[in-house]
Parts: structure tokens; C-alpha cells; sequence
């Protein structure tokens, strides 16, 4: 390059100073590309170091025809072609090192090559030849170096860039070898090279940006492969829906299998369609914006399959999948979990032979009932029932006809009675019920509805005999007490005195009734409870009769 006399012709000057200046603009282009980068800025430098030897040479031809001494520019020039090749072979080193298969081969025969060229210029061609051999010798042993390194590249999946950078060198080694042969010149070839190289450091860099691109897809492919392999393996079901339309990307078999999805069309399906409540759903997405991630949280899930909802633990977290943000949601059924909850919830309430709630439920129930009533200062009203002569049904058609009644009387009261009405068994054949906004005088014609309603139920026992029976009910309220005990007690004082005046008949607690206990005050109560008065009777008696025990096989047969 050096020898191509551009800078003899004014008029090519500029067009060469604009290469250079494209050269270093497609270096800084190139930045940042690491170990590109740097073989880059090695090549811009020999080439900067090349150019200022050409401007040495020039000054030098210029002293020579003024007829002064040139020595010192010579070696100058020299000195500067000299750096330009080291400058080379550093960036043709960085080429080899930044090809994945690189081997030392390359580096050897370069530097063999490099050797060569000095012992060219010192033993060779010493002397009066040693100047122009230089000037010959060293671009072309540094872009010989340069041409190897950019080959080493080939290897790469997108390499045009390093093709041309290599055909480029290959042409300033057969144009420098042509003049080193004093065939044919050219000023215009330094120019054409210069050129080249800011083409092909262009196309290096996107190829650079391609292959870092197409890496960056390869590694995606490979997480997604990843993903989809442990969500296979899982023994859990797992779902992965888009986050941003809630549509299904991928669910394993485990997934398919629990949500009934047609495997062919997992597309099509939406997260949500299988919430069964909105709410439940609301909560979850609200604790996973929240904190990106949610850990066993109880959904409830329906799907096409099963008629009635079911529990399952998920454990979700945002993750990115297939250039989507997408949910990632593991399942885990916890159904007979649920039900052995409720079992015991209904265990802890429920009486186990009519499933109504039990008396430690109601009493609880009830004062919390009762302080809302306070707050709004609506009436509530209680009833207690108790069927009469039950220990005949019992004697004469046996106990587990006497259940059957039990239940019937049960299932009667609960369908004639509102939503809002707590029904509850307070013990053996005795009834307790809250009436919420009923007044006294309404609930003394409900107590009777319901009285004659269960006097038309119609049991058959063993042997189809009919079995009608029929109970009585008393009655207190709001007027009387807003203490539970009392009400109960005062309930139960009016389904004594139904019971006296011969029952299957309603009775209520009047306000009369309360003043002439409290006159009796204490005393009456103690009297009463020598008489076995049925309030006492209740207070200490079990839940349940002992018969219940008795019954346990019949229990089970009727519920
Ligand atoms: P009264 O009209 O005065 O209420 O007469 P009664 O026979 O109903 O009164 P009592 O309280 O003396 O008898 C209640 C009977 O209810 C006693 C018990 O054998 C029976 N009983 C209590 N719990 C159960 C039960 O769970 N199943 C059955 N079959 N009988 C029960
Ligand atoms: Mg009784
Ligand atoms: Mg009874």
C-alpha cells in the first residue's frame, strides 16, 4: 500500500483522507462488540500508522527531488510501516482468538511469515534494496496476517463481514505483490482498499448483532425446551397462560387430565373459564400483581367433567415464556382435604343424626344475631319444640322409626322456615329455632303454622304402619330478654305450660308472665328444679340422648 503513489496526485488526497475518516467511523461503529472491538481498533490503528508511512514517503519523494538528504525520513517511513504491520498481525491474532475452533496452525505460519519478511529485508536484500523491500514487506506481511486471521472467521455462522474484510486483504496482497514484482501501479488501489475495509468492519458488525441475535433466540428455545421438559415430568398439573389475554399456552397431561381439556386445542382455552369463583380468582391475580408470585393458595375450579367445583392448592409465578410474560401455575388437589375439613367443621355444628346445627352452634349463632338486632332494633323471637309423647313412638314402633320422625320433623321445620331462621336439635326430641325480624305476635302464628304443618307428616314404620305424631312449641321474644339464656329458659317455661294444657298446641311468654317470675324470683326456679322442670332437665342433659349411641347403626342407614 504503501508504495501506490496517492499522495503524488493533489486532486486524490481528500477522497483518501474521507476513507480514512470512514474507516475510523465504522471502528467506533464496531464498538463495544468486545474482542471485535478490539481486533478493530488494532486494525485501525495499522492502518492509521500505514497512511502516516505513505505521508512520510511522499515528504521523502518531495526532499529527494529538492536533491536533500532523505535518511531520516526514510527510516521514519520505515519505522511507521514497521508499527503498521505489528498493528496487523495484533488484529489478525484477535480474529483467530474469537473463532470458536481456532488453532495455533494459523499463528505459526504467520509468524514464520513475519520472520521471513525480516530476514528478507536484512539478508536478502540488504543495502540500497533493503528500503524498497521494506516498503514492500511489511504491508504485505501485515495484511497476509490480516488475511489468515479474517479466514480463521469463516467458521462463524454469519461471517460476510469477515469474507469481504478477507478478499479485501487478499487484493491489497496481490496488489502489493504486483508492485513488489514493478508490474502494474495504481494510486486508485489504496483508495478501493481503504474502502473495502469500512465495508466489511460494517458488515461485521451486523453480523455480530446477527449472530448475537440469533443466539439469543437459540437460548430462548433452549429455556423454553427446558420449561416444557419439567413441566412434563411434573407430577403435578401445570398450566402456562399468557398474561396478557389469559389464554393457555401450554399445560401438561396431568393439567389436560384434571381440567377435561381437549389436548388438540389447549389454545383455545382461557385460565379463567375454570374458576368457578370470580372472587377466589380476583384475590389470586391481586396477591400475584402484588408480589409476582403466589404460594398454596386455595382455588376453586370447575370444569366441563364435573358438575360440582373442587378445590386444588396452586402455587403461581410470573415467568417469561416463548417471548410472552406468562403465568405459571402448578396445581395440587386437595378435595378430600377440603371435605375432611368440612367433615369436621360439620362435626364441631351439626347434629349428626338431622344435620341441623347443634345447640353450642345456635347459642353462639344466636348472640351474635342478637347484637346485630340490637344495632338495627329489629324483634327476634325464639321457639322450642318438643314432640310429644315421643317415648311412645319410641316404645311403639321402635327407635329407628322414632329417628325417622326425628329427621322428618327436622327437614319439616328447616323447608317451612326462611334462609335466615336458625333451626338447631337441643337435645333429644327438642327443637330450638331463631326467628331474625319476628316480633312476638308473628312468631306465635309462625310457631303454629309450623305446628300444624308437622301434625301432617305421616311416617311409616316396619311394617307400614303410619305414624303421625304431632309437637308443641313455646314461644318467647325480644320483649322478654336479649340474653340468650333467658330467652331459652323463658321458650322452654312456655313449652311447659303447652304441654300441661295438653299439647300440640303453642304457647308464648308473656311480659306478665316474666313480672310474675321475677317475683317469684330465685326461689320459684330452685322449687321448680326439685319438680324436674324440663329448663333444668336441659341445661345439664347431653346434646344428644344417650339412645343416639344406641342407634348409631340406624343413624347411618337413614342419613
Ligand atoms: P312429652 O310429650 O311430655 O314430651 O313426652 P315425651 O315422651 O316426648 O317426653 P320425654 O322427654 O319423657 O321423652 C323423650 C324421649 O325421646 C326419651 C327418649 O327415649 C327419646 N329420644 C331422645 N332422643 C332420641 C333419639 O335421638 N332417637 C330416638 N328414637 N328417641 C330419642
Ligand atoms: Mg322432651
Ligand atoms: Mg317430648
Amino acid at each position: 500500500m504503501g508504495n501506490f503513489e496517492i499522495f503524488s496526485q493533489a486532486q486524490n488526497m481528500h477522497a483518501s483522507f474521507f476513507a480514512i475518516a470512514c474507516l475510523l467511523l465504522c471502528s467506533i461503529l464496531a464498538a463495544k462488540e468486545d474482542r471485535l472491538f478490539s481486533a478493530i481498533s488494532f486494525l485501525t490503528i495499522a492502518i492509521v500508522f500505514d497512511f502516516f508511512g505513505v505521508w512520510v514517503e511522499a515528504k521523502a519523494v518531495v526532499a529527494f527531488d529538492k536533491g536533500l538528504a532523505i535518511e531520516t525520513y526514510t527510516m521514519f517511513e520505515l519505522a511507521l510501516f514497521l508499527i503498521s504491520m505489528i498493528f496487523m498481525s495484533l488484529a489478525a491474532s484477535r480474529f483467530i482468538s474469537v473463532s470458536s475452533d481456532s488453532s495455533l496452525l494459523p499463528v505459526w505460519i504467520l509468524g514464520g511469515l513475519g520472520s521471513f519478511a525480516v530476514i528478507l529485508f536484512t539478508v536478502i536484500m540488504p543495502a540500497g534494496d533493503a528500503v524498497n523491500s521494506m516498503r514492500i514487506m511489511f504491508p504485505l506481511a501485515g495484511f497476509l496476517y490480516l488475511a489468515v486471521g479474517l479466514f480463521a472467521r469463516f467458521s462463524s455462522s454469519n461471517n460476510s463481514g469477515y469474507i469481504t474484510a478477507f478478499i479485501v486483504s487478499i487484493i491489497a496482497i496481490i496488489s502489493i505483490s504486483i508492485k513488489f514484482f514493478e508490474i502494474y501501479s495504481a494510486w486508485y488501489l489504496s483508495l478501493v482498499l481503504y474502502i473495502g475495509f469500512a465495508f466489511s468492519f460494517l458488515l461485521m458488525k451486523s453480523n455480530v448483532i446477527n449472530d448475537k441475535y440469533q443466539k439469543a433466540e437459540q437460548d430462548i428455545e433452549k429455556y423454553n425446551r427446558r420449561i416444557e421438559d419439567i413441566i412434563k415430568s411434573s407430577p403435578f398439573p401445570i398450566i402456562i397462560s399468557r398474561l396478557t389475554d389469559d389464554k393457555i399456552i401450554l399445560a401438561n397431561n396431568n393439567a389436560i387430565k384434571l381440567f377435561g381439556i381437549n389436548s388438540q386445542q389447549i389454545n383455545q382455552y382461557h385460565l379463567k373459564d375454570f374458576f368457578a369463583d370470580s372472587n377466589n380468582r380476583r384475590i389470586l391475580l391481586e396477591k400475584i400483581e402484588e408480589s409476582k408470585e403466589v404460594q398454596d393458595f386455595e382455588v376453586l375450579i370447575k370444569t366441563a367433567s364435573t358438575e360440582t367445583p373442587f378445590w386444588l392448592l396452586t402455587s403461581a409465578n410470573i415467568i417469561d415464556y416463548n417471548y410472552d410474560v406468562a403465568l405459571y401455575s402448578a396445581f395440587q388437589d386437595i378435595t378430600s382435604r377440603k371435605n375432611r375439613e368440612e367433615l369436621l367443621q360439620n362435626q364441631a355444628t351439626r347434629d349428626p343424626l338431622t344435620s341441623l346445627y347443634n345447640r353450642r352452634y345456635f347459642e353462639e349463632e344466636v348472640k351474635k344475631q342478637i347484637i346485630k338486632a340490637k344495632t338495627t332494633n329489629l324483634p327476634y323471637s325464639i321457639l322450642m319444640l318438643d314432640a310429644d309423647h315421643f317415648k311412645k313412638v319410641n316404645d311403639t314402633y321402635g327407635h329407628k322409626v322414632g329417628d325417622k320422625v326425628l329427621i322428618e320433623l327436622a327437614t319439616r321445620a328447616e323447608k317451612a322456615l326462611r334462609d335466615k331462621d336458625i333451626v338447631a336439635r337441643y337435645g333429644g326430641e327438642e327443637f330450638i329455632i331463631f326467628l331474625p325480624e319476628i316480633n312476638v305476635i308473628q312468631a306465635e302464628k309462625v310457631a303454629d303454622r309450623l305446628r300444624q304443618s308437622i301434625s301432617t307428616i305421616v311416617v311409616y314404620s316396619d311394617d307400614n304402619q303410619e305414624v303421625r305424631f304431632t309437637v308443641s312449641v313455646g314461644v318467647s321474644s325480644s320483649d322478654i330478654s336479649d340474653n340468650v339464656d333467658t330467652l331459652v329458659k323463658t321458650a322452654d317455661e312456655a313449652l311447659y305450660r303447652a304441654k300441661q294444657n295438653g299439647r300440640n298446641r303453642v304457647e308464648v311468654f308473656t311480659k306478665n308472665d316474666l313480672k310474675h317470675f321475677e317475683e317469684q324470683g330465685m326461689q320459684l326456679v330452685k322449687n321448680e328444679k326439685k319438680n324436674q322442670h324440663p329448663i333444668f332437665d336441659k341445661e345439664n342433659s347431653a346434646e344428644i340422648s344417650l339412645l343416639d349411641g344406641a342407634d348409631t347403626q340406624d343413624t347411618k342407614i337413614v342419613s
